[in-house]
């Protein structure tokens, strides 16, 4: 069960009501976040929702009976918004455009990659500074002094920065530079980060873990969440199959079982999701098509020259003809 506590209530009338709950041997978890304040109540007993409902203190009271609570679709009637400031917000229904390269890697390539995403209106800007690399001989990011000429870049052209924190140390020394924190696929377990993202006031994007279910991802969501950050959206980014002739398998069942699950933005990444130049455009149009809020993806002026993922990395031209393609595959969508 999910209580929101009134603004103004009293410690007694918490207490009443932590009680109440503890006497139909439900565990009471305490959540406070920037947006409100909860009682999360675990339990199994049946007890009929007006016993508590109408304690005072209490604006509203709802049965979840999900593994997670907070992050479920059952109980909150509108759907969660990040709004990044400056007209830039993801949220259901939108279309929230992030692409950049998987790794940031110098002026140049930031200036370039800027120009590209002003020509076609595009607000955020993916790129990695602390890259999590399966070889450890493989290029590992810039780090915050990479960040720091980036952010530098961005701010003067009013775009917004994505990028993955990899570990609690960077959390702090990252803020400062940061729009929305990424949470890598091999993160996505990291329950100290989870729990240091929730205390943080920026937002959080959620991968989905290489070989994670649906619902350990919105596990995962549900623990920033109830650290006290509502400010998260999740990615699918394609998961480990039997299957060898892509890198991952897109699961695009996600998107829509997402959507159903959670009042969280649902963003796509097509590039890590099938891993091959020629076929992340069908498949970002694919998840659009099953109600994507958003797409991330990986461009670069010369793919084949990238630090890292040349191989899943859109040139510009073919980038600039994705968002075509995907405004008017969005278009289709909101009209149907
Ligand atoms: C990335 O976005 O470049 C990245 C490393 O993604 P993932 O965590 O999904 O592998
Ligand atoms: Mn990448």
């Amino acid at each position: 069960m999910i209580i929101q506590l009134e603004k103004e209530i009293s410690s007694d009338e918490k207490k009443d009501i932590i009680r109440k709950i503890s006497d139909l041997k439900y565990k009471t978890t305490e959540v406070s976040t920037q947006k409100g304040d909860y009682l999360v109540g675990i339990g199994k007993k049946e007890f009929d929702i007006r016993d508590i409902g109408h304690m005072s203190g209490i604006s509203d009271i709802h049965i979840v009976s999900d593994d997670y609570k907070l992050v479920s679709r059952k109980w909150k009637v509108n759907p969660t918004i990040i709004d990044l400031g400056d007209g830039v917000s993801i949220e259901e229904g939108g279309m929230a455009l992030m692409a950049g390269p998987c790794s940031i890697e110098g002026e140049e390539q930031i200036e370039k990659t800027i120009n590209h995403l002003k020509e076609n209106n595009i607000k955020i800007m993916r790129g990695g500074v602390y890259k999590p690399r399966s070889s450890p001989y493989s290029f590992r990011g810039l780090g915050i002094d990479g960040l720091k000429v980036w952010y530098k870049a961005v701010k003067e052209a009013g775009i917004k920065i994505i990028t993955e924190v990899m570990q609690v140390s960077q959390i702090e020394e990252m803020y400062e530079y940061v729009d929305i924190y990424q949470v890598g696929a091999r993160n996505t377990q990291n329950f100290n980060l989870l729990d240091e993202l929730g205390a943080v006031d920026k937002p959080v994007l959620i991968k989905r873990g290489i070989s994670g279910t649906i619902d350990e991802l919105l596990s995962s969501a549900e623990y920033v969440f109830s650290a006290g950050n509502e400010n998260l959206m999740l990615c699918e980014r394609g998961i480990r199959t039997y299957e060898r002739a892509s890198r991952n398998t897109m699961d695009i069942n996600a998107i829509s079982i997402l959507k159903e699950k959670t009042h969280l933005p649902v963003i796509a990444d097509p590039s890590h999701g099938v891993g091959i130049r020629d076929h992340v455009e069908p498949v970002a149009l694919a998840c659009i098509m099953a109600g994507a809020d958003g797409v991330i993806y990986e461009t670069h002026e010369k793919p084949e020259e990238a630090y890292s993922d040349g191989q899943q990395t859109l040139d510009f031209r073919e980038s600039q003809k994705l968002i075509n393609k995907m405004r008017k595959v969005f278009e289709l969508r909101e009209n149907m």
